[in-house]
């Protein structure tokens, strides 16, 4: 597994956790059940900072169903330099995606599906005008 190494400490807490860190080429992080998929330009030394900061976040998500935590984590936790990381590495927009296919499973985004719902309702609105 190659990482930066200040992350070493947050790479055990996650393994003592019984977490394991896959690393993808799509998308910025996500946990599904007890892996979390980590976009491997994120380990990079110059995301040092981000990668740090984006395991700490995966770290508060318990597994499991999406709850109202979760959701909460995800809309108003705020991480430095996210949207230049988007911005120099384009498969990481694949965060967008409500829906996705990994293997033979499908993963449900359910902050999104809830996101995406909000801003289609004044155009659902409109529709009954
Ligand atoms: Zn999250």
């Amino acid at each position: 597994m190659m990482c930066a190494f200040r992350n070493l400490t947050r790479e055990n807490e996650l393994q003592s956790k019984g977490l394991k860190i896959e690393l993808v080429d799509h998308g910025i992080a996500s946990r599904i059940d007890d892996t979390i998929e980590v976009n491997r330009a994120l380990t990079t030394d110059m995301w040092e900072d981000l990668y740090a900061s984006i395991l700490e976040h995966e770290l508060q998500h318990d597994s499991g169903m999406t709850t109202l935590k979760d959701f909460k984590l995800d809309i108003f936790q705020q991480h430095k330099d996210i949207f230049k990381f988007m911005y120099l590495n384009k498969n990481s927009w694949t965060v967008m995606k409500p829906i996705s296919k990994r293997g033979e499973d499908w993963i449900i985004n359910h902050t999104l599906l809830v996101v995406y719902g909000i801003i289609a309702l004044p155009f659902i609105a409109l529709a009954f005008l």
